[in-house]
Parts: C-alpha cells; sequence; structure tokens
C-alpha cells in the first residue's frame, strides 16, 4: 500500500500529536485496515487553538490582497503538484476511485485560484454627500471562524472551508471529519508551504459534538461554517445562536432528477447512470428521486437498471473501477435499512440492493422502481448508493413531487422544450438547478440550498462575501 503519513493536529503552526491524548483509528473502508491513530484535542488543545485563531485574526485581517493571493496560488500550484499522493491518501482513507480523487484536487487548484482572483475585488463604496462630509461603506473580516467538514468530499470540504475565510482575511479553526483527516492536514500543508503564517488556520479533530459545543461557546469565533446532516445543521445553528454568531450551513439534499418524454433518452442514461454513483452516492448533490415521464418510463428503468448492474465495483485504487465502497461502515447498513423498508412497503428492487463480498463497505449499485411515498427513503436523504425512479403524469405532477420535500439543494431536469427551461427555473423549489447538464458547482458559482438544505453559500463571490461583515462610516 503507498504513502499514507502519520496523522497529528496542527495548533498555532505546531503539529500535534498522540501524547497523552485519546485517538481514533482511522481505517480503509475497502478493507477495513487500520491505516492510522488520530490523537483527539482535549479542551487545553482547543484553548491553545482558540489562542492561536485570535492571534491570527488581529494579523491576517490587516494582510494585503497580494498578499492573500500569494499564498492561494502558491497552495494551488502546491495540490497541482502533489496532486497524486494527495489523491491517493483520499482514495486510502475514504474509498472513493482515485479518478474521482484526483477530480477533487482541482476542484480546490480551481477554487484557491479563483479566490486568489476575487481577493482584489473585495471593493467598499464612497457615498454621495455635500462638501466636507464623506459616507464610505466597508467590508471587513468577520472574525475567527468554525469549520466543520464532512468526511465525503475529503479534500474538497476542506478546501472550501479553509479558502473562503482565508481569502476574506479571517483566521480558521478546521475540524474535518475524523475518519478522513490525513486529506485534511494535506490541503493545509500545502497552505503553509505556501507561507500562511501558522496562527491563521488550524487543524483539530475530537468528539464532534465536544468540538463543536466548546468551539461555539467561546466568543473568539465569530462564523460557523458546517457541512453535514440536517439534523446536526439544525442543533450547531442553536449553539451559534447563543451568540449570534453568523452561520453558512451546507446540509441534506434529495435531488429530484425531472426526466420529460421529449429526449434522447439513451444518452441521458449514459449522463445520468455515473452521476448517481459517483462516489458512491455520498453526495449532498446527488441525483436521488427520478422523477420520469410516464412515456418513458419502463424504458427509461430497464435503462438504468442494465447500466447500474455493469458498474464496476471495486478498491478505489484498482484500474477499471468505476464505484468503491462506501465510507464507512454506517452507509452500508444505512442502506440496508432504507432499501428493506422500501421494498417492504412495495417498491420493485430491480438491482442491487445488498452488500458486496465480506470485507470493506462495498454496497451494489441499486434501483428501485415504484416506490411508495410513505417509504422512509422517499423522505430521508439515501446518501448512497440507490437510485429511486417513479412514474408521472404530466410535468404539473412531477413539479409537485420534485418541490414535496422539505430539502432543496440541487435539482436536475432533462428535457428539450425551451419554454419549459423557463418554467421550471421560476417553480422549482431549490438552491441549484441543472437543466441538460450534471454539471451542478464550479468555483466562480455559488453553491448552497434553500429551506432545510440550509443557507449562506461557498464558492464564488458569495463564498467570499459570507466571510465579510459591513461597517458603514460616517464623516463630518
Ligand atoms: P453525522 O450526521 O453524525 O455526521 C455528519 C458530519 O457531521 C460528520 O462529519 C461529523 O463529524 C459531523 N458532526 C456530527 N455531529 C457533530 C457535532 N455535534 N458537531 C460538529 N460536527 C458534527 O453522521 P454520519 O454518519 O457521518 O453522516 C450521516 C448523514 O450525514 C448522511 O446520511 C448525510 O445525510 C449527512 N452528510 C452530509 C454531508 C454533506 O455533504 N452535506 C456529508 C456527510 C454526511
Amino acid at each position: 500500500m503507498p504513502y499514507y503519513p502519520e496523522l497529528a493536529m496542527v495548533i498555532a503552526g505546531q503539529r500535534t500529536g498522540i501524547d497523552h491524548r485519546t485517538t481514533f483509528t482511522v481505517r480503509n473502508p475497502a478493507t477495513g485496515e487500520a491505516l492510522g491513530q488520530l490523537p483527539l484535542a482535549d479542551t487545553a488543545d482547543l484553548d491553545r487553538a482558540l489562542e492561536a485563531a485570535a492571534r491570527g485574526f488581529a494579523m491576517w485581517r490587516h494582510s494585503s490582497a497580494a498578499q492573500r493571493a500569494e499564498v492561494l496560488q502558491g497552495a494551488a500550484a502546491l495540490m497541482l503538484e502533489r496532486k497524486e499522493e494527495l489523491a491517493w491518501v483520499a482514495t486510502q482513507e475514504q474509498g472513493k476511485t482515485l479518478a474521482e480523487a484526483r477530480v477533487e484536487v482541482m476542484m480546490n487548484v480551481e477554487l484557491f485560484r479563483f479566490y486568489a482572483g476575487e481577493v482584489h475585488r473585495l471593493y467598499g463604496r464612497q457615498l454621495v454627500r455635500p462638501a466636507g462630509m464623506r459616507s464610505s461603506v466597508v467590508h471587513e473580516p468577520v472574525g475567527p471562524v468554525a469549520a466543520f467538514a464532512p468526511w465525503n468530499f475529503p479534500l474538497g470540504n476542506p478546501g472550501r472551508k479553509l479558502g473562503a475565510p482565508i481569502a476574506a482575511g479571517c483566521s480558521v479553526i478546521l475540524k474535518a471529519a475524523e475518519e478522513t483527516p490525513a486529506s485534511a492536514l494535506g490541503v493545509l500543508q500545502c497552505l503553509y508551504d505556501a507561507g500562511l503564517p501558522g496562527d491563521v488556520a488550524q487543524a483539530v479533530f475530537g468528539d464532534p459534538a465536544q468540538v463543536s459545543d466548546y468551539l461555539l461557546a467561546s466568543p473568539v469565533i465569530r462564523k460557523l461554517s458546517f457541512t453535514g446532516s440536517t439534523a446536526i445543521g439544525k442543533h450547531l445553528m442553536k449553539l451559534a445562536a447563543n451568540d449570534l454568531k453568523r452561520t453558512t450551513m451546507e446540509l441534506g439534499g434529495h435531488g429530484p432528477v425531472l426526466v420529460f418524454g421529449d429526449v434522447d433518452l439513451e444518452a441521458v442514461l449514459d449522463k445520468v447512470v455515473p452521476h448517481k454513483f459517483r462516489n458512491a452516492g455520498q453526495v449532498c448533490v446527488a441525483p436521488t428521486r427520478f422523477i420520469v415521464e410516464d412515456a418513458i418510463y419502463d424504458r427509461f428503468v430497464a435503462g438504468f437498471a442494465q447500466r447500474a448492474a455493469a458498474i464496476r465495483v471495486g478498491p478505489g485504487w484498482h484500474d477499471g473501477v468505476q464505484m468503491g465502497p462506501m465510507a464507512n461502515p454506517r452507509r452500508p447498513e444505512a442502506m440496508e435499512k432504507l432499501v428493506g423498508d422500501a421494498v417492504a412497503r412495495g417498491a420493485r428492487l430491480v438491482t442491487g440492493g445488498a452488500r458486496i463480498g465480506n470485507q470493506g463497505c462495498f454496497f451494489a449499485p441499486t434501483v428501485l422502481a415504484d416506490t411508495p411515498p410513505d417509504a422512509e427513503i422517499m423522505q430521508e436523504e439515501p446518501f448512497g448508493p440507490v437510485a429511486l425512479i417513479n412514474r408521472y403524469a404530466d410535468e404539473a405532477a412531477m413539479i409537485a413531487e420534485a418541490n414535496r420535500l422539505p430539502y432543496g439543494l440541487a435539482a436536475y431536469a432533462w428535457t428539450q422544450d425551451y419554454r419549459r427551461h423557463r418554467r421550471l427555473a421560476a417553480e422549482l423549489e431549490t438552491g441549484m438547478l441543472a437543466i441538460n447538464t450534471t454539471t451542478i458547482g464550479a468555483a466562480d458559482a455559488p453553491f448552497g440550498g434553500v429551506k432545510w438544505s440550509g443557507h449562506g453559500h461557498e464558492d464564488g463571490p458569495e463564498g467570499l462575501q459570507a466571510c465579510l461583515v459591513t461597517k458603514t462610516i460616517h464623516e463630518g
């Protein structure tokens, strides 16, 4: 097995190892093999991190645009140089294929490059006033950020959580997922090696609830940035509310995909099936509910299932593998439960539906057809390789189904009718909409949801704005 680094926290620029600390065993989800021991923070560690974040902010808030851009450009160049190493680490600890891990590296490279440009465009404005009077509006960094990143994009999530605050002039304490720490540490190291001062960004790990309780109770922290489930997001927002900290919440989704009868069916299937099973379905913007018009329904289900059954599943580092294991043992367990419930309620299991092999967290690409709306999986984000395909009579019924759930992160539609594009854009309750494409995000495009999928954005100018506060100054 290739390189996997020794794990540590990084507090005030110093590697903080195991010593007396409790540890967490990081495992390869394809094999169950232990990869390393991760030290977990105690409250003294968190206090040190908070002190460093306060120092880091006091200094970095005065950094120039050129200085921030140099760090971000430098880190992007280093990530590109270390692409293979970073991808290998991510594949070992998270399970995804090497090809997908490389895409994650490139997401970070593009985002850091974008922010390196964007920092030069943090303008304020001057208001029209009579002679002798001056009123101006300036944007300042919000302050030290506590950022919590999950395990599904072990490189990309930390990249987003670090990139925006650093570009804005904030400091940040990152708690990435304990299950995928080395990827996060690899991204952070690129920033340090590009010249970021140690106090400006730090990485801690620990018991998630303890760390978030402690950091969010501290007046040092001025903003919470969280990516994860809606349930935990609601809990963390309540903690942030005690001190009126600002929040960016990237929460769950239940992606509707509306497929109309006017499409080139085979071409659409060739796009949507690989998109569904990317990262074994563990993607907040994953297509989940395929809402298919009656006329093409049977052919859609058959074509989808045939392609799903042909997907090559295996360890992410094997040549030709198209889908790796799920990221941790909780996921295949959840899949068994959700698929079992759906079938018991009358859903038709067209393909998959079970674990593969007797080691690792593999679960077969699965297609459920005619799943009744009261099945748990029709309400709850499956976060796994399960496609739900159901039949609908017309556009109105399809839009109603898309908007039925309290989530609103990503929605997709496939249709050749261009007037329908505009109706869908107007009617779908979603933060992001992709029509006739699987592209749902980009470095320059705001990424975020509505309703229970959260609020605020990452990426794009909005991602940077989210780390700023506005000050109005009147001078007589
Ligand atoms: P979980 O909901 O307990 O954890 C999800 C993430 O939140 C993890 O990274 C975890 O470390 C973190 N977390 C949990 N409790 C926390 C707390 N009190 N304070 C700070 N961080 C906390 O469970 P899980 O099994 O890891 O994931 C389950 C569900 O989470 C998935 O089914 C999916 O719906 C959702 N999830 C969403 C995303 C996303 O990108 N939006 C990513 C990962 C998981």
